[in-house]
């Protein structure tokens, strides 16, 4: 029986066996996949999760030491002064819902979880600024639960790959989720979000320098020809995506590697 893909053609087994080996190829292309955000525990991950929305990790980043060294814990942020903590990650956007939202979080964590942020999904996304996307990210990452982050990358890319042609994150995560084993779930993730941030772009993605060109059926969204394709690679490793894709790695140029990833 087929269920979500648009594709006639594939079975169900067939669609897993290639959303494996998508995987394994996604695992050889991006050795260095990881959690994008600077953190060293639960809190300090789910801080800079609400932070990062319409927000690029980098920018995150440059804010989170000063942020985490001010705030270290979850009555810090409940009793925080707004106007500093604006200030302080006002360069993040959106500075005054997300300072609602942290000081809304470190008040719902003092109150109801002992300051502790909670290790299960029912109870994260009763917290402010926290949705189950957010949820996911702070289970994988900071509990080791598996979790699929259903973010703008990894929809388009599942799509691409038809993988899926659900358009609710819920439902993508469950019919993602069926195709994978669960303890892959959330390196997953990061895979195919570093894939989308570094490869397969929204406007124009690489396919020519891509490595899942054999099992992509929407190879040739962007330009198969490899010196365009290569010029398109972004990421400090775009010489390598290059190579490991057959092609020349002098075809991306200097610019490409230094370019900050979205
Ligand atoms: S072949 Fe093109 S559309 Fe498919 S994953 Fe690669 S870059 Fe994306």
């Amino acid at each position: 029986m087929t269920t979500s893909s648009p594709s006639v053609a594939e079975t169900d087994l067939g669609r897993k066996r290639r959303a494996r080996r998508i995987g394994r190829a996604l695992t050889d292309a991006h050795p260095d996949a990881h959690c994008e955000l600077d953190h060293s525990n639960a809190l300090e991950l789910a801080v800079a999760t609400i932070l990062s929305a319409q927000c690029t990790d980098k920018r995150v980043n440059e804010v989170t030491p000063k942020l985490f060294a001010r705030y270290p814990g979850a009555a810090d942020y409940a009793g925080a002064d707004r106007t500093e903590l604006e200030e302080l990650i006002r360069p993040t956007g959106f500075f005054r819902n997300k300072t609602d939202s942290l000081i809304r979080l470190g008040q719902a964590l003092v109150e109801r979880y002992d300051g502790q942020v909670p290790g299960r999904l029912t109870d994260l996304v009763t917290l402010p600024g926290i949705g189950r996307k957010t949820a996911n990210v702070i289970l994988g990452n900071a509990f080791g639960v598996p979790g699929i982050t259903v973010d703008t990358h990894f929809q388009r890319l599942v799509h691409r790959w038809r993988l899926t042609a659900e358009t609710d994150p819920v439902k993508i995560e469950h019919a993602v989720g069926a195709l994978f084993e669960k303890r892959d779930w959330t390196m997953l993730s990061h895979r195919v979000i570093f894939h989308g941030r570094r490869v397969c772009h929204a406007r124009k993605p690489a396919c020519g320098a891509c490595t899942l060109t054999k099992l992509c059926p929407s190879y040739g969204t962007g330009p198969t020809e490899p010196a365009a394709a290569a010029k398109l690679l972004k990421g400090p490793r775009a010489r390598d995506l290059a190579v490991a894709a057959g092609l020349d790695p002098d075809l991306v140029p200097a610019q490409a590697v230094a370019v900050e990833v979205p």
